[in-house]
């Protein structure tokens, strides 16, 4: 059987983590993969997470099976997170998954069921899983611009025109906050634009949160996703928890079904329940329940949220010494846009040969368009980055 097997093309940023891995120069800098690590290169587990497992470990006395959504109280707690008071609790169906990226899954899923033929509406780039995943599941796919790669900023009237011509019942991929891979994101007056747009054509939007607290802050990273939640009578929420409780490999994640009422949410959860019965069964448990721990205990929430704030304000330092630098060593204010990015990434907006080239001369790993993870600097590394990109012309 397994000879039919056509090889698979390799996961570009898997490969490069390797290549950066079999690298021996001892000063190279890695900014790919797409993990948060701290001054010295860590990716540490967070206090709270920590505590929040000590406290299972002693506490739990089961491991039987959950329900098929997972437990109901990280439904809740991960609803108020995102959600807080938006909408009330009854049109909002939920499950728990493996990851954001099971979240996405499962929500392209849920598509299939109830739309088979709506086209999914991906951002031009996106997170490559995106349309990977919609490709597998041989779904009709769009892309809608989103990159201006002159300003560096988001190509408004792109994406406005483009989803101008969405169809009814066209599904769109949004990202909630902290757009990867560019680190462009609309302002809030945009994304009122963006919804009104979407009213407009009876699109329904699928919103993919998976930096909260990254950007701006826990509420901040929000706001758009409630005002999208607010603006339509159906809509999707695919969160992940790896990125802002740094649980990578817990594979902890929810997908939000949100329902026009009551009636329509149980026939919605009953609908998500049976996809994760066809897929996996239970969702992963131990993330999840750490992740419900740590929100509903106001010490544990307090210490995890002043710790989520420091990450972001690290990365925002990280941003700022960047622009700095390269305005500096450029004396030119092109790069000021990496200060107004958002999130772990930032697109530097070069060809592909200038990032090998970076990567050959100076041992500089960042994925092949130009996408630099912010977070694999440090006050060293900056000022060599900047140096690199100022005499590699970019
Ligand atoms: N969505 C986006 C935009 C991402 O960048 C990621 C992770 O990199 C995910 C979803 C999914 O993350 P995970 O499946 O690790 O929770």
């Amino acid at each position: 059987m397994f000879e039919t097997l056509k090889p698979q093309p390799a996961d570009k940023i898997l490969s490069l983590m390797q290549t950066y891995k079999a690298d021996p120069r001892t000063d190279k800098i890695d900014l790919g993969v797409g993990v948060y690590k701290d001054a010295s290169g860590n990716t540490p587990v967070m206090r709270a997470v920590k505590e929040a497992e000590r406290r299972l470990v002693a506490d739990q006395t089961t491991k039987a099976y959950v329900g098929l959504a997972g437990d109901p109280a990280f439904a809740d707690a991960m609803i108020d997170l995102l959600l807080a008071d938006t909408l009330p609790r009854d049109r909002i169906a939920a499950i728990a998954t493996p990851g954001g990226t099971g979240a996405i899954r499962q929500a392209l899923e849920m598509v299939k069921l109830a739309a088979p033929a709506a086209t999914v509406w991906i951002s031009n780039p996106s997170w490559p899983n995106h349309a990977s995943i919609v490709n597998y599941l041989k779904m009709p796919k769009r892309e809608y611009r989103y990159f201006d790669e002159a300003t560096r900023g988001v190509d408004f009237d792109g994406l406005i025109a483009d989803l101008g011509t969405a169809a009814a019942g066209d599904v769109v991929l949004l990202h909630g906050c902290c757009h990867n891979p560019t680190g462009a994101n609309p302002t809030l007056d945009q994304w009122d634009r963006i919804i009104a747009t979407l009213q407009d054509r009876g699109a329904v939007p699928l919103v993919d949160v998976a930096y909260q607290g990254f950007g701006d802050g826990l509420e901040e990273d929000a706001q758009a996703t409630r005002r999208i939640a607010a603006a339509f009578p159906n809509l999707m929420i695919a969160a992940s928890c790896s990125k802002n409780f740094g649980i990578y490999r817990e594979r902890t994640g929810i997908l939000m079904g949100i329902a026009a009422d009551a009636a329509e949410a149980t026939l919605t959860q009953a609908n998500l329940n049976f996809l994760n019965r066809q897929n996996y069964s239970f969702p992963p448990d131990h993330g999840a329940r750490v992740v419900t721990t740590i929100l509903t205990d106001p010490t544990l929430r307090a210490d995890w949220e002043a710790e989520l704030e420091q990450t972001r304000s690290s990365m925002l330092t990280l941003r700022r010494q960047l622009a700095d630098e390269l305005r500096q060593r450029t004396n030119d204010d092109r790069f000021d846009f990496i200060a107004d990015h958002r999130g772990m990434f930032s697109r530097l907006g070069t060809t592909e040969d200038k990032v090998g080239a970076l990567r050959a001369d100076h041992g500089i790993y960042m994925v092949s368009d130009s996408r630099m993870n912010i977070a694999g600097l440090n006050a060293t590394t900056v000022p060599i980055l900047a140096q690199a990109i100022a005499d590699a012309d970019i």
